[in-house]
């Protein structure tokens, strides 16, 4: 039974526990590939993890922002059930796993900003200069609460705010609401892909072809699929397959806050299906108490994408 994901349900939660969990997971299901993309600001190791042999390749990652850092051990758990399932040969939520897993590779990046995650939850090392670096950027934004509220990186950069989709005019969006320097969440960073976390999601997506990419977020159980007036082909039928089985809302960007994240600068590039998927409602962070609710009412969404991958044609880059 999957139970590796439950050491991660834990305010506890820290890289080094979340390294564990993939040591754990990977050796347990030999078939789960894994790498190191990248590291974050404070040096965590930044894993991908993979797992299929077909040819259509999608993408899921979780915990972009620091205090939505649940949608880490939701992703997580789907990777350990969904390697369970191909184990034993049992179909995942009434689909044919042989068939996902001969037609599509998973790429999954559970958790894009570990040095948030750890600050939110007071695991990030106190004696680290950084640690004391983002104290003084929390001091500066009195009116957010410290460290509940933070979204960004260590060093004050928004992470889904650095991409380069409409950079320039998230910067104008976000200037205009006062994050005009690093802040626990809104700062667009100095330029697109400043922080290294986003770079190297960035490089990731370059090196291969996803033709389904999935961001996990947590406010208001919706599903975004735009980007301006880009619309791929067959995304808002994918868009409606999934909230068919989750009942979560379709729905367009705000403008706000529709510029320089992950799925936009995604689907720019590469016009392909790209969605955040808020998976939560209430004040970040969500409680940990609530994540088999949670979990439950998302899960078919990952089946589902790598169950429709193969006919979504791969990017022409
Ligand atoms: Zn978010």
């Amino acid at each position: 039974m999957p139970d590796i994901y439950k050491t991660l349900v834990t305010d506890d939660f820290s890289s080094r526990i979340y390294d564990r969990a993939v040591d754990e997971l990977t050796a347990r299901y030999p078939f789960i590939g894994r790498g190191i993309w990248g590291r974050s600001v404070a040096g965590a190791p930044l894993w991908s993890l993979s797992m299929g042999e077909g040819g259509a390749q999608v993408f899921m990652n979780a915990a972009h922002h620091a205090n939505e850092w649940i949608t880490t051990p939701v992703l997580f758990r789907f990777i350990e059930e969904y390697a369970e399932s191909v184990a034993s040969g049992r179909p995942i939520y009434g689909l044919d796993v042989g068939r996902l897993y001969r037609t599509t590779v998973l790429y999954a990046v559970p958790l894009v900003n570990p040095d948030g995650a750890e600050l939110v939850n007071g695991t990030f090392s106190e004696s680290n200069p950084l640690y004391g670096g983002a104290v003084r950027i929390g001091s500066r934004y009195p009116d957010i609460p410290f460290p509940s509220g933070w979204k960004a990186n260590i060093t004050g950069t928004d992470l889904n705010l650095n991409y380069p989709a409409g950079w320039e005019t998230a910067k104008e969006i976000k200037f205009e609401q006062g994050f005009t320097t690093p802040a626990p969440r809104d700062y667009v960073g100095e330029e697109p892909l400043s922080a290294p976390e986003s770079e190297a999601m960035y490089v990731l997506t370059r090196n291969l072809r996803f033709r389904i990419t999935i961001s996990l977020h947590t406010q208001g159980e919706v599903i975004y699929w735009k980007y301006l007036d880009y619309e791929p082909e067959g995304s808002y039928e994918i868009a409606q397959l999934f909230s068919r089985n989750t009942g979560y809302a379709v729905e367009t960007t705000p403008y706000s806050s529709g510029f320089a994240g992950y799925k936009d600068w995604f689907i720019q590039d590469h016009n392909r299906p790209g969605y955040t998927v808020e998976i939560g409602l209430g004040e970040n962070p969500l409680p940990i108490t609530d994540f088999d609710e949670i979990y439950e009412r998302c899960f078919p969404i990952f089946p589902l994408s790598l169950y429709v991958a193969p006919n979504v044609a791969p990017p022409d880059l």
